[in-house]
């Protein structure tokens, strides 16, 4: 169990891994999503630009995984956590899916955009709530402007979403946890080293990530199974 003093102020990062036993596929692990997919084709502003519809084809069968997966025991613990410590817990994750919200946690800063969101790529519109899947034949959504409509996610190039309020939490967090995450992406990958002179910085997850001299306590397995243990509530 991971001991936090009333006085604690504790950072949680998520990653890809903390959706695995919810059966949506990590980045990089076995059967991931993009096995058959290359980053580049459907995960960069230009391959929006260049091919609209194959990276709408992607989206919308990462909309359609997504959909049919259901909160686990790990999302659920750290919705319990947030009613615990309320505002003492700052939650950042890299996943774009909406499992932290479905357990229930309420306060979820999602870095690299939601799954479920769209925007226009030309215009100022704000992101709105989109379920759609845009599949040929379909055509590609268009704006009231006349814009191209692109999934809300920040794809490789692009700065990831809310990073002052990341770095602000990040200097007051006297725990940080970091769950299910390879330690291989930045900027998250880099969050740990930040904190580590002056907060506990913890690692959950079935093996060590890339990052793991920058980790105080590396507690092995897997998320669902070690996070309601690590924190019971
Ligand atoms: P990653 O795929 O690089 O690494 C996944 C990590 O999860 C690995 O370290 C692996 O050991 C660990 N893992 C596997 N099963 C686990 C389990 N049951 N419990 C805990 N950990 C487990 O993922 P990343 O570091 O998050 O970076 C990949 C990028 O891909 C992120 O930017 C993210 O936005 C994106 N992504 C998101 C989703 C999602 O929204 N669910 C899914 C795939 C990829």
């Amino acid at each position: 169990m991971v001991e936090i003093a009333s006085t604690d102020r504790v950072f949680i990062l998520t990653g890809a891994g903390i959706s695995a036993e919810s059966g949506i596929p990590t980045f990089r692990g076995e059967g991931g999503l993009w096995r058959s997919y290359r980053v580049e084709e459907v995960g960069t502003p230009e391959a929006f630009r260049r091919d609209p519809r194959l990276v709408w084809e992607f989206y919308s069968m990462r909309r359609r995984v997504a959909s049919a997966a259901k909160p686990n025991p790990g999302h659920v613990a750290l919705a319990k956590l947030e009613r615990a410590l309320e505002d003492r817990l700052f939650l950042c994750t890299q996943n774009v899916d909406s499992l932290h919200e479905q357990a229930g946690s309420k306060r979820v800063t999602h870095m690299h955009g939601e799954l479920f969101k769209s925007r226009c790529d030309s215009c100022r519109r704000a992101p709105f709530d989109d379920a759609n899947t845009y599949e040929p034949p379909a055509e590609i959504p268009r704006c009231e402007c006349g814009g191209r409509i692109r999934p809300h996610i920040c794809w490789f190039g692009e700065v990831p979403f809310d990073l002052d309020r990341i770095f602000q939490a990040l200097e007051e967090c006297t725990v940080f946890v970091a769950v299910g995450t390879s330690g291989v992406v930045e900027p998250a990958a880099s969050f740990v080293a930040h904190v580590r002179r002056r907060a506990r910085t913890i690692y959950v997850g079935p093996e060590e990530p890339a990052n793991k001299f920058a980790f105080t306590e590396c507690h092995l397995g897997k998320a669902g199974e070690m996070l309601p243990n690590l924190f019971p509530g």
